[in-house]
């Protein structure tokens, strides 16, 4: 057999687009590919790269898959859940990227696991969703698991030497396009406006998250899980310039932090190759070109979603998996012109108040509370 590679989920994503080109930079083999509905890019990218194994999650975009690939050697999978697992446990996978969006992940990751993979972690919404359980999964099968997230490539690197005197993790976040303005003023936001970041450049999902600050709350619930902290011991911080990736406060006061550029190579390839640093295709900062850098504390009367989400951190049980699945909904009907900006917050709020809560969720139970978050939403818009 070929040496064992590399799996991308959501290789057609902006995670998974800039996996692929790590990985072609850094001469590592791909062993499986997946996709929503992205056909032509995943046969482009199949064809360059030849990987044993490819899927697409809906059902159409799986049979023009076989068709395209008919002839090619490279074997297709069913479509939904089993063909992302099936892609994430070949026996030609060593590490995982989990790098499609929303919740979808759980389940494929929690079989990475089981199947004893390395696991690359992008997905935030797998640990808002389901953390407790994977991360217990991990800690039994001493699983490596490696955040992809910037903020979290930094805690880990920053709690690499002396995770034991850690006083606070302090999460940094540009504050998005909207950093200043007030709830009167986000209400003529439209997709267009929310969509465009000022630093990064990501999925349109994640960018309204960044612009309405949900971001930095599921990023909470998510370091939460990772580095085994509650709520309270991290301190989030507006930093605009988005250099400084996160930090760490330690218990004499001294802060390590991490500094980078903004591009999302640096976080990937860290994930590839970890534990070692290897040269990149990122621009180096350096630090007399940045002058000075800003640090604020976060706006939560103007940002109500993170304000929300901090909420659900310190409820926890069911409360995030509900929070992020109501938003994932709620962001979908804003992108598709059924609801304003200002709306996603009332639907998630909305949906947090009115589905029950369970304190200690088995894997069923975070699922059900998912699927009603999404539900909740969808019926409230039509
Ligand atoms: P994108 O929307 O750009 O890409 C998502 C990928 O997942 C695509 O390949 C998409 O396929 C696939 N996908 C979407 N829905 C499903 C589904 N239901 N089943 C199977 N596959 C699906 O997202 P991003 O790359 O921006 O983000 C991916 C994850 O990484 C998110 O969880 C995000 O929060 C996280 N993240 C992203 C960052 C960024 O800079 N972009 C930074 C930090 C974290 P298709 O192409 O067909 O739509
Ligand atoms: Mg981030």
């Amino acid at each position: 057999m070929e040496r064992a590679g590399i799996a991308i989920l959501g290789s057609t994503g902006s995670i998974g687009r800039q996996t692929f080109d790590v990985c072609s930079y850094l001469g590592e083999r791909i062993s499986a590919l997946t996709t929503n509905s992205n056909v032509e890019l995943l046969v482009s990218q199949a064809l360059r790269c030849r990987p044993r194994y490819v899927a697409a999650y809906e059902a159409e975009a799986g049979r023009r898959l076989r068709r395209e690939l008919e002839g090619s050697g490279i074997e297709v999978g069913p479509p939904g859940d089993e063909g992302l697992t099936l892609a994430a446990c070949g026996e030609d996978t060593r590490r995982v990227m989990v790098a499609v969006s929303g919740s979808v992940g759980l389940v494929p990751t929690l079989a990475a696991i089981d199947a004893g993979k390395e696991i690359a972690l992008a997905n935030k919404e797998t640990l808002v969703c389901g953390g407790s359980i994977v991360m217990r999964r991990v800690r039994e099968r001493g699983t490596l698991l490696i955040p992809v997230d910037s903020e979290h490539s930094a805690i880990h690197e920053c709690l690499s030497r002396r995770p034991e005197d850690m006083q606070k993790i302090i999460l940094t976040g540009s504050g998005g396009p909207f950093r200043g303005w007030t709830r009167g003023e986000t209400e003529r936001v439209t997709p267009q406006m929310a969509v465009k970041h000022p630093n990064w450049s990501m999925g349109a999902k994640i960018s309204v998250d960044s612009a309405t600050m949900m971001n930095k709350g599921l990023e909470l619930i998510e370091a939460m899980h990772l580095f085994s902290v509650r709520a309270e011991d991290i301190e989030i911080v507006v930093h605009p310039e988005s250099i400084v990736h996160s930090a760490v406060q330690f218990r004499d006061g001294s802060i390590l932090a991490q500094l980078g550029p903004a591009d999302m190579r640096v976080p990937i390839q860290y994930a590839v190759t970890w534990p070692r640093r290897l040269p990149s295709q990122a621009r180096p900062i350096s630090l007399p070109e940045l002058g000075k850098l800003t640090f604020l504390p976060p706006d939560l009367e103007n940002t109500p979603c993170l304000a929300l989400a901090i909420d659900c951190a310190k409820r926890g049980g069911t409360a995030p998996a509900v929070l992020s699945a109501a938003n994932e909904a709620a962001v979908a009907a804003f992108l598709s012109g059924r609801i304003g900006y200002n709306e996603i917050y009332d639907c998630v709020a909305a949906a947090v108040e009115g589905i029950g809560f369970t304190g200690e969720p088995t894997l069923g139970e975070l699922l059900e509370a998912d699927e009603a978050g999404r539900r909740f939403v969808r019926e409230r818009i039509s």
